[in-house]
């Protein structure tokens, strides 16, 4: 089934414990729609600038991501510099150029408009309405945002909740947009403004996911190697939402493998950085680390 995803196509500058990479290829909605192609078809609208080499998308294009709906036009492509200490969990925002981005206004194609899913990748929230109105009648529509759209922007970003199914969000994310310290009253009031799933990513301690009065925790896998966890979120995203495009069955038992696919995807992207471990993934791999996630969480009844 075809998937949707509206965000950012990026130059990262990231530093980490481990490394660092200087104007690599990031952006929500490439790591979304790199995790996404493994699942379903996806599309992917977005903006970039001049000095954005065409090269760049050979990967994106390899994995037949529909590049359509990517922009480009003059000026600057977005960068966002990040680093991260010993606790890969929070990345510290060192300089955000929103550049081509302050002008986005996102166009959907018309041979995109009857997508059945859609991703609301991390960007201004009047842009993720925006898009909202030009599509036609979406089975899912799936949200993320972040602290920058937060404190800016917090009256859109409750217009946006309203419309949306799912919320994918981190949890200091989800602590600052209910004004909550505790996770579960936090997650009651975002749930009160709209959406019928939040799912809390958590970093190396997994994700939550609160779902038509449920929880589900998924676990992280204990990795070796972590090298850059930039990314590692809209892969979750791109994995939970590519799964359940993939099957097109919202049900308890679905989103719950959803989740674990979520986590799948985020576990390979951060064991090295830019985009550079999706780009040797085979599906074999995705199906091996799935089944690892299975062996780690069981256990028997009493
Ligand atoms: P995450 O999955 O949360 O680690 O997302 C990381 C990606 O988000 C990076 O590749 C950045 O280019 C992108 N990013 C950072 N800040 C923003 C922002 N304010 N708007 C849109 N995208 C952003």
């Amino acid at each position: 089934m075809s998937i949707l995803v509206v965000g950012s196509v990026a130059f990262d500058t990231i530093r980490t414990p481990f490394g660092q990479a200087t104007e690599v290829l990031g952006g929500s909605a490439t790591y979304f729609s790199a995790a996404a192609s493994f699942f379903g078809d996806v599309r992917l609208v977005a903006v970039v600038g001049e000095d954005f080499p065409e090269d760049h998308l050979g990967f994106l294009r390899e994995r037949k991501v529909d590049l359509r709906g990517l922009q480009r036009v003059p000026g600057r492509t977005f960068r966002w510099v990040g680093e991260y200490g010993f606790d890969l969990n929070e990345a510290r925002t060192l300089d955000t150029q929103l550049n081509v981005f302050a002008d986005f206004a996102p166009k959907i194609p018309e041979e995109y408009r009857d997508s059945e899913v859609v991703f609301l990748a991390n960007i201004d929230p009047d842009l993720q309405r925006e898009v909202l109105r030009q599509v036609r009648r979406p089975a899912f529509v799936a949200a993320d945002t972040m602290n920058y759209w937060i404190a800016r922007k917090p009256d859109s970003l409750r217009q946006t909740l309203g419309l949306v199914d799912t919320l994918v969000i981190n949890d200091a994310e989800t602590r600052q947009l209910a004004g909550e310290a505790n996770l579960v009253q936090a997650a009651r009031k975002i749930l009160g403004w709209g959406p019928r799933g939040l799912v809390i990513k958590r970093g190396e301690y997994g994700a939550l996911m609160f779902n038509d009065g449920d929880w589900f925790a998924a676990p992280a896998l204990p990795l070796e190697a972590i090298q850059d966890p930039t990314g590692a979120g809209d892969c979750f995203a791109g994995g939970f939402i590519g799964y359940l495009a993939n099957t097109m069955n919202f049900g308890d038992a679905s989103v719950r493998k959803a989740m674990i696919m979520g986590s799948v995807m985020a576990s390979f992207n951060v064991e090295a950085f830019s985009l550079d471990r999706l780009r040797a993934l085979t599906s074999g791999e995705i199906q091996a680390r799935f089944r690892a996630f299975k062996r780690l969480a069981h256990f028997e009844d009493l």
